[in-house]
């Protein structure tokens, strides 16, 4: 029976070793190279005019955002900026 539950409990280990790690690594990965970086989005501390990013739909509160990597600031602006309807 113990034997059993150990040979068990390796086939779940390799299982996730083969599977499930990789898989949660590539998706870390991706997910992080889907964000544009600052310099790619030509991201500004100051708002452009009447718009920030705290008027766009694409930010994260408090201080992030769905496209833009790094902290980003409610008062900054940049390029891919589209307004709250
Ligand atoms: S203006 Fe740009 S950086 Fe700011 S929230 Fe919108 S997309 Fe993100």
């Amino acid at each position: 029976m113990a034997q059993q539950h150990g040979r068990r409990s390796r086939r779940v280990f390799i299982g996730a070793a083969i599977g499930g790690i990789p898989a949660a690594l590539l998706i870390r990965r991706a997910a992080a190279s889907d964000k544009m970086t600052k310099p790619q989005a030509e991201y500004q501390d100051t708002p452009n005019g009447i718009y920030a990013c705290a008027l766009c739909t694409l930010f994260v509160a408090p201080d992030g955002c769905k496209v833009v990597e790094g902290v980003i600031s409610r008062d900054g602006w940049c390029n891919a900026f589209a307004a709250v309807d």
